[in-house]
């Protein structure tokens, strides 16, 4: 692709696209730059520590993480940690989303729901794993800059809601696949109930940021629920509010 941006075919643009044929050119080539350290993040972080699935591991090698954040933090964008990312948030380790997303198995139909949109970067990763992913954010400010953000990165599929995850999303339920990435201290019922039969959730569970599990729920033909924990975890808490400014 940058080998026909950069040849003669410019002169075929119409003269007024070209004064901004080569800044978005070089901006493209500049993202690209970023294409090792992510093959080395999913090598050393992610598939060293055993999660397997090859759509996953594609979806994370193709996912830009550095764009889901400010510039200045671009650098740190695939290091082995969360990262802070405005209004006391903050976007998970690489790890977490991929063994979060393994673990949450979305599949081609699925129709799934995350509670906290945060930067955006989960539900672009889950966005080409899926049909549709739908996502709620607390904070405004939040909400507004992952719905802008996904539109110009191309995400279709992705939809945000600005509002309380406590109370799912009743109108688009039921759900294949929900998942958490803020912790509650107990699975909230709503979320419960919005879950299809044959559907799963996974999310982290407890009520202080040191003592939380992530646990995945099962819900078979019969609507039982069936509860495992995988490991422990530390997530921001699932609030009822948004933190106010400080
Ligand atoms: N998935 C995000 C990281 C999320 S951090 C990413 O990939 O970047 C957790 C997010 O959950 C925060 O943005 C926080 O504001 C949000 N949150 C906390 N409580 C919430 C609630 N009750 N409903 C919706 N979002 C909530």
């Amino acid at each position: 692709m940058l080998h026909f941006l950069f040849s003669r075919n410019i002169w075929m643009l119409p003269r007024s696209l070209r004064g901004w044929f080569l800044p978005v050119t070089l901006l493209l080539a500049a993202q690209d730059t970023y294409a090792p350290s992510r093959e080395q993040m999913v090598r050393q972080q992610i598939e060293a520590r055993g999660v397997r699935h090859a759509e996953v591991l594609r979806v994370m090698r193709a996912t830009p993480r550095h764009l889901f954040m400010p510039e200045a933090m671009w650098p740190m964008a695939y290091d082995d940690t969360p990262l802070a990312i405005g209004h006391g948030q903050t976007i998970s380790q690489p790890f977490i989303v991929a063994a979060m997303t393994e673990l949450l198995g979305p599949a081609g139909g699925h129709k799934v729901l995350e509670i906290g949109t945060g930067s955006g970067y989960q539900a672009a990763v889950l966005s080409p794993l899926a049909a549709q992913v739908f996502t709620i954010e607390i904070v405004p400010e939040l909400a507004r800059a992952a719905t802008e953000r996904l539109a110009r990165l191309g995400y279709k599929n992705v939809v945000v809601r600005l509002g309380n995850g406590y109370k799912g999303w009743p109108e688009q339920a039921p759900f294949d696949r929900i998942i958490l990435t803020a912790a509650p201290p107990e699975l909230p019922q709503a979320l419960l109930d919005q879950l299809k039969r044959g559907g799963r959730l996974v999310a982290p569970v407890g009520g202080s940021p040191l003592d939380q599990e992530l646990v995945v729920v099962e819900k078979d033909a019969e609507g039982r629920l069936r509860r495992r924990s995988v490991f422990g975890v530390r997530f921001v808490p699932m609030v009822t509010a948004p933190p106010k400014p400080r």
